[in-house]
């Protein structure tokens, strides 16, 4: 009885932070964008707008994914208390949080960009990544707009992370948790419809690297380009960048704030 009642604390715990870091972003994301939606009216990507029926299916959706996400949070409690994943509970040490958070968000990156062209196989895209696919205009409710399958495979990587993470060092908490926080405000800005990179971003040595929200929105509207997540470097690597995304970015990244809807494609 004891044990029931423990990992249904823990269950609660896990619900609670995966829902707040969810509204945080999705809703943080959304609110932001309907306060500055007349300096940003010129940016949106595509010239379909999505529904609030659209909204409905993706918070709904995801939802349920932060139901599996808070089940693989009990793993990983498990595994912590166990001491299968060492943590540092003492003082943060700087050096290694700093290079634990470079080193888990490219893990992340490279997890993503592997687990999702792998969804995108059609043995697996119907029972699995379909359900993200309905989103073909994306908002960013759609951060965590996964079926149960999906959501499996997007936070398995968390536990498998942090234990081959400590290996070098016990975790600093502070690192899992920007990292989370990383997570999620890309995740919803990506997908929040709006360009507000800087023309030349997909060219210049110092931003390329970088995903834009052109980047994932092209990936929701063709679904077989931009597989990545936070950085370009797998889909130039691997051949599977959108051929125009430099045009398509900078179609949106150089439109005049004056610009007729008309103008305004995607
Ligand atoms: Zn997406
Ligand atoms: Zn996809």
């Amino acid at each position: 009885m004891d044990t029931i009642v423990l990992v249904a604390g823990h269950m609660l715990h896990s619900v609670q932070i995966e829902f707040a870091r969810y509204m945080a972003g999705a809703a943080g994301v959304a609110v932001l964008y309907y306060l500055v939606r007349n300096a940003i009216a010129h940016r949106r990507i595509q010239n379909r707008a999505a529904t609030n029926a659209d909204r409905r299916r993706e918070f709904v959706q995801s939802v349920r994914a932060i139901a599996v996400f808070s089940v693989v949070n009990l793993i990983t409690f498990a595994m912590i208390g166990k001491g299968l994943i060492p943590l540092n509970r003492g003082e943060p040490h700087l050096g290694v949080l700093l290079a634990q958070i470079v080193a888990m968000t490219v893990m992340h990156d490279t997890w993503f960009y592997w687990m999702h062209r792998s969804l995108h196989r059609p043995a697996l895209f119907r029972a699995t990544h379909a359900t993200h696919h309905l989103s073909r205009t994306p908002t960013s409710w759609a951060a965590y707009s996964f079926a149960w399958g999906e959501a499996v495979a997007e936070s398995i990587y968390i536990p498998a992370m942090f234990v081959i993470v400590s290996l070098v060092a016990p975790i600093e908490p502070w690192a899992a948790f920007i990292v989370m926080g990383h997570q999620i405000a890309r995740n919803a800005f990506g997908h929040a419809g709006f360009e507000l990179a800087w023309s030349g971003f997909t060219r210049s040595p110092l931003t390329r690297w970088m995903t834009t929200t052109t980047h994932h929105d092209l990936h929701h509207t063709e679904g077989k380009y931009n597989y990545g997540l936070y950085f370009t470097w797998w889909d130039r690597l691997m051949g599977t960048e959108h051929p125009r995304y430099h045009e398509r970015f900078e179609a949106v990244a150089t439109r005049r704030r004056d610009a007729l809807p008309e103008q305004a494609t995607a």
